[in-house]
C-alpha cells in the first residue's frame, strides 16, 4: 500500500481526527498507470487520492464503488479545446466541460484571445492577452464542470506582446499559441522574437503550422477552377505546406532553446519533420487529433462539408503515419481541437465559403480513439493513458493531474472496456448539432467521471453544477528533467 504524507498525518498520525473513514474508495478495478496496469483499489479523501492497496488495507469509506471488471484511469486531459469564443466555437464553459466530463475528459485547456484590427476580431482590438486571460477564468469559474486552464494567443506583432509574455506566465498560462496561417498568422520574424521570450522563461510554444502563403496560392487557383466541392477542399493545404511551417518554427525554437509543441498534426511530412528535431525527444513535441488517427481523406465524399477543418483530413497513409509516430514518440499527444458549430453553417456551395471550419468532439475522443488504438490497433491501456493523460499533464505543467499516484488530485474515470454504444448527435452536451462519428459502434463507455473525487458525471448524466471547475495556474514544466517516458 502507498500512502500519501498528508492522509498519514491527518488519520493515522494526527489526534484532531477521530475516524479513519475516507470520503470514496473505488474498489476492485484495474487501475491503468502510464507505465503499468494493477488490480488495486483506489481511496480518495478531500478532492485527494489518499492510497492504493487491497481494499482490506484501505481505510473505510462513506461511499464504495465496486468497479470489477472495471479500468479505473486518470482523468483525460485535452490541451487543445475552443470553448468560450465569442464569434468562433458556440460551446460555453458549460456545454463544453459537460460534454467533456461525459467523455471522460477532467481537465482541457481553452483558449484566451487578445483583440486585433481585422474583420474577424471578436475583441476589442485594445484588449491584450491578460484581459483574455480574466475573461477566460472569469466565466470557466462560473460555469465549469471540470478543471481547465488557458493558453494565450498571441495575433499582435508588438513589443507589449512580448513583454506580456512573463506576466501571463505570473497569472499561471505557461504556453503561447501562434498561428502562422490566417488573418491572426505572424512572421517568422515576430515567431523568432516569441521563441526567444519563451526560451527565457521555460515558458512553452505552441504552434499552428501551415505556409499561408502557399495555401493562398492554391486556393485561388481552385477557385479560378470552379472546384468547390468537399473532396477539392483538402488540395488547398495540402501536407507539404504543414511540413514547410513547422520545418521553419521547429528550427527557430531549437535555435532558441524554446520548448516547441506542435498542434494539430495530420501528415506523416509534417511528423517526419519534427522527428528530425526531436534529438533529444525533450524540446520538440507534438500532437495528433482523434479524428486524424481514424478518418481519411475519403470523409470530405461521405460528409461534405461538415468535416471541414485545416490542416484537412489526409490520405489512408497519413492516418498509419499517425500511429507510426505515436508509437514512436515523434507525437506524444492526441487532443480533440473541439469546436462546436451548426451543421446549417457548413452548409455552403464552395467549400471557401465556410467560415465554421472544425469538429466537436470532447464528448466521443476517448471512446473513438480506445476503439480504434486498443481495440483495432493493439494499443496497451498505459499507452492510451500517456498520449491522453499523463502527457499533456506533464507537456503542460499540470502536475496534479495526469496521474494516479496519492497526493495528486482525484480526477478518475471508471471505464467499462468492453460496453459498446452508437454515437449519436441527438445525445451531444455539446452545441453542435452534427457528430463526424454518427452512427459507429464503438467500444468502450465512460462509466463515471470525477473531478477531485466529485462525481461529475454518471453513466451518461451530467451530476454536478456548473461552477465546480477550477481554473488551475499553471506551471512551466521542464521537458529535459520530464521522469514521463514518452515511448511506448
Ligand atoms: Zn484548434
Amino acid at each position: 500500500m502507498t500512502t500519501y504524507n498528508k492522509f498519514k498525518y491527518k488519520y493515522v498520525d494526527g489526534s484532531t481526527v477521530s475516524s479513519n473513514v475516507v470520503d470514496t474508495i473505488i474498489a476492485g478495478g484495474t487501475l491503468v498507470h502510464p507505465d503499468r496496469t494493477v488490480r488495486s483499489s483506489i481511496a480518495i479523501d478531500d478532492g485527494t487520492i489518499v492510497s492504493i492497496g487491497n481494499e482490506g488495507s484501505l481505510p473505510d469509506t462513506e461511499r464504495r464503488i465496486d468497479a470489477t471488471d472495471k479500468l479505473v484511469m486518470p482523468g483525460m486531459v485535452d490541451p487543445h479545446v475552443h470553448a468560450h469564443d465569442e464569434t468562433r466555437a458556440l460551446d460555453s464553459y458549460e456545454t463544453a466541460t459537460k460534454a467533456a466530463a461525459l467523455g471522460g475528459i477532467t481537465t482541457f485547456i481553452n483558449f484566451a484571445w487578445e483583440g486585433w484590427e481585422g474583420e474577424d476580431s471578436p475583441y476589442d482590438p485594445d484588449t491584450t492577452i491578460l484581459t483574455g486571460i480574466e475573461r477566460q477564468r472569469t466565466a470557466g469559474e462560473e460555469e465549469a464542470v471540470i478543471d481547465f486552464g488557458v493558453h494565450a494567443v498571441l495575433v499582435n506583432e508588438t513589443q507589449s506582446n512580448l513583454d506580456h509574455i512573463e506576466d501571463a506566465v505570473h497569472t499561471g498560462v505557461s504556453s503561447f499559441k501562434v498561428f502562422t496561417a490566417y488573418e491572426i498568422g505572424l512572421s517568422n520574424g515576430f515567431i523568432d522574437q516569441v521563441l526567444g521570450r519563451i526560451g527565457e522563461l521555460g515558458a512553452v510554444g505552441v504552434f499552428h503550422t501551415e505556409d499561408q502563403s502557399v495555401c493562398d496560392q492554391l486556393t485561388e487557383k481552385l477557385r479560378r477552377e470552379n472546384r468547390g466541392a468537399p473532396e477539392d477542399y483538402p488540395d488547398s493545404r495540402p501536407d507539404y505546406t504543414e511540413a514547410m511551417a513547422a520545418d521553419d518554427i521547429a528550427r527557430m525554437a531549437q535555435e532558441a532553446g524554446a520548448q516547441y509543441y506542435g498542434v494539430h498534426t495530420t501528415s506523416r511530412m509534417a511528423a517526419d519533420v519534427l522527428e528530425r528535431y526531436q534529438e533529444d525527444g525533450s524540446e520538440i513535441r507534438a500532437e495528433t487529433c482523434t479524428h486524424y488517427t481514424v478518418h481519411d481523406d475519403s470523409i470530405y465524399g461521405s460528409l461534405g462539408n461538415l468535416p471541414l477543418m485545416a490542416p484537412p483530413i489526409r490520405s489512408p497513409d497519413d492516418v498509419e503515419a499517425m500511429f507510426e509516430h505515436l508509437r514512436g514518440g515523434a507525437l506524444s499527444v492526441v487532443s480533440t481541437d473541439h469546436s462546436s458549430y451548426k451543421k446549417e453553417s457548413k452548409q455552403v456551395d464552395n467549400w471557401w465559403d465556410c467560415d465554421t471550419f472544425g469538429v466537436n468532439s470532447l464528448q466521443r475522443s476517448l471512446p473513438v480513439f480506445h476503439d480504434e488504438a486498443v481495440v483495432e490497433r493493439g494499443f496497451s491501456y498505459p499507452d492510451l493513458v500517456r498520449v491522453m493523460s499523463t502527457n499533456p499533464a506533464r507537456t503542460f505543467g499540470l502536475s496534479n493531474k495526469g496521474s494516479l499516484d496519492p497526493g495528486t488530485d482525484a480526477d478518475i474515470i471508471v471505464f467499462d472496456p468492453s460496453r459498446t454504444h452508437t454515437i449519436s448527435a441527438a445525445d451531444n452536451a455539446a452545441v453542435s448539432d452534427f457528430s463526424i462519428y454518427e452512427g459507429a459502434d464503438v467500444t468502450g463507455w465512460v462509466e463515471k467521471t470525477f473531478v477531485r473525487g466529485r462525481l461529475v458525471a454518471d453513466d451518461g448524466e451530467i451530476v454536478a453544477d456548473p461552477g465546480h471547475g477550477e481554473f488551475i495556474e499553471r506551471e512551466l514544466p521542464e521537458w529535459e528533467n520530464s521522469q514521463q517516458p514518452l515511448r511506448g
